[in-house]
């Protein structure tokens, strides 16, 4: 069978759900029988988000293999229980960084190098290069941006060539419909205007699927397919929900997985979603509150900690329970007569998740230190681990100056610090620890409880490591080291194991976390934390 493709793309605004509703797609063609693998190109210049503000970008998500990815790829792993690797992420500074590298080398002959072709030949490349490597029956390509950015040109014009060039080749546009209160009537016409746009760069849509915060009426779906040229039976309505997870089931309802494989040539069978709907309904249903405090320092931007909040809230799903975050700034819990304590002791449990930078870290130390100190279920990932270990050294093993080579260069007690036979030069792009790596846990520890087997597998992206030369103090003073790498050379999991929940990992467990198979340790978290 020849490999297919859907494009996705939208209109009118940004923040409509691109992502979800690419996610969707695959989530049930996976659940029809297909293999799918989704891809996302972005428009910006930078060569990946690696280096990106979480203050603009929201999370960096990292892959099996060690790319740093945009968060919507999170979003399609969780949805469509596959992993993604480094050809599911592209953006326009690395396709020019290429072209341009060929460029300097001379591989063009002397040729003048233009956007097209040969910007766009390198983009369709990496289309055809993702299907073929995911050898999956249907890649989804999802286009960042809204159509009519400048800079998205030259990926709708890679949209038109492989339309004309290939069979079954799908396009896809999500758009807004706008509601006017004065006139109490949601409104087309800016949709209208957006495939008009999709049209003068030659691409008829196939499917529409349309946004809005009200419930959209019959006449408003058949007049917007009209208008634009799709059939009815292509027009998907895409209603605020409460739940992202609950997208792809009212799109079913209106048999999208239908839709999708008759324009895709595919043989039609219907998406299983019984234990996708016995999770949503666990979502839904749970109206039990607990409360767990994110104690970061880019206090209430949920994008920045998605796949935390993904995996703690999956955690919850779990025993029924409704997680509710409670955003605890680090950086005000350095005041001791903050009232950010106050809404910190009123949380079962605390997470301390990824971070870069020294800022907010004291006060990571002081939430570290009175979990342990009282009980308190605590969760630390990366950052949040190293944190434990410095409050530990500080505070039990007496090593008062205990910090790590990241927040201050010149000290001498770096319980966490760049490990020696590291990449030497400290650049800020592309030099730390990414991806999947192998795990043996201790037995009788918390984190062996949690997984229950001695070997796993988790990604990271950090810089710095546990520095062995503290081990043995931490160990003699109480800490366990639960998981090591398989040389036992790299401390990746520290806990007090005779305390409710006080367990850190170097890595980010919350990568490998689905909403319908939660992540082990946010598991053991949530649950200690359910008393
Ligand atoms: N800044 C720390 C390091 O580089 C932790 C990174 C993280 O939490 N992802 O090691």
């Amino acid at each position: 069978m020849s490999q297919k493709i859907i494009f996705v793309t939208g209109g009118v605004c940004s923040s409509l759900g691109k992502g979800i509703v690419s996610a969707s797609a695959g989530m049930l063609l996976k659940n029809a029988g297909y293999s799918v693998s989704i891809q996302k190109l972005d428009p910006y210049l930078n060569v990946d988000p690696g280096t990106m503000s979480p203050f603009q970008h929201g999370e960096v998500f990292v892959t099996e293999d060690g790319a740093e990815t945009d968060l919507d790829l999170g979003h399609y792993e969780r949805f469509i229980d596959e992993n993604l690797s480094r050809f599911s992420t592209v953006t326009t500074g690395r396709v020019y960084s290429e072209v341009i590298e060929k460029e300097r080398k001379g591989d063009f002959l002397g040729g003048t190098i233009q956007v097209v072709p040969h910007i766009t030949d390198r983009i369709k490349n990496k289309v055809l290069q993702a299907s073929k490597y995911s050898g999956a029956d249907v890649l989804i390509v999802e286009i960042g941006g809204t159509v009519g950015d400048i800079e998205g040109e030259p990926f709708l014009e890679v949209i038109r060539q492989l339309k004309a060039e290939k069979e079954n080749v799908l396009s896809i546009h999500l758009t807004l419909l706008p509601y006017l209160q004065a006139s109490g009537e949601l409104k087309t016409k800016p949709t209208q205007l957006s495939v008009r746009q999709l049209r003068a760069a030659a691409i008829q849509p196939d499917i529409l699927v349309c946004r809005a915060d009200k419930n959209i009426p019959e006449e408003i779906l058949e007049k917007v397919g009209r208008f634009c040229g799709v059939e009815n039976s292509a027009v998907f309505p895409c209603e605020t929900v409460s739940s992202i997870y609950e997208v792809p089931l009212r799109f079913e309802k209106r048999n999208f997985a239908e839709v999708l494989q008759r324009k895709l040539g595919l043989k039609i069978k219907k998406p299983k979603c019984a234990e996708w709907e016995k999770m949503v309904e666990n979502i839904i249903t749970a109206t039990d509150e607990l409360k767990i405090g994110l104690c970061g320092k880019y206090n209430e931007l949920d994008d920045a900690y998605l796949s935390v909040i993904e995996a703690l809230k999956s955690a919850g799903y779990d025993i029924k329970k409704k997680i509710k975050i409670e955003w605890i700034d680090s950086e005000k819990l350095e005041k001791k007569s903050s009232s950010e304590w106050k809404k910190f002791k009123e949380c079962k449990g605390i997470c301390v998740p990824g971070g870069f930078g020294y800022r907010g870290t004291e006060g990571k130390i002081l939430a570290a230190k009175y979990c342990r100190e009282n009980n308190i279920p605590y969760l630390g990932l990366c950052l949040g681990s190293q944190i434990m270990a410095i409050e530990f050294a500080r505070n039990v093993c007496q090593l008062e100056n205990a910090t790590s080579q990241e927040f201050d260069e010149r000290s001498d007690t770096q319980i966490v610090h760049y490990l020696p036979d590291q990449n030497s030069e400290i650049s800020k792009g592309g030099t730390l620890r990414l991806g999947a790596y192998e795990c043996v846990l201790q037995k009788n520890t918390k984190a062996y409880e949690c997984y229950g087997k001695e070997k796993i597998s988790e990604r990271h992206r950090h810089r710095y490591e546990f520095n062995n030369e503290y081990r043995d103090i931490l160990q003699e003073n109480g800490m366990t080291i639960s998981g090591t790498s398989p040389d036992g050379n790299l401390m990746e999991i520290i806990e007090i194991t005779d305390h409710p929940f006080y367990v850190g990992s170097q890595f980010h467990p919350e990568f490998k976390s689905r909403p319908n198979k939660p992540s082990a340790l946010f598991v053991g978290f949530i649950s200690a934390c359910n008393v």
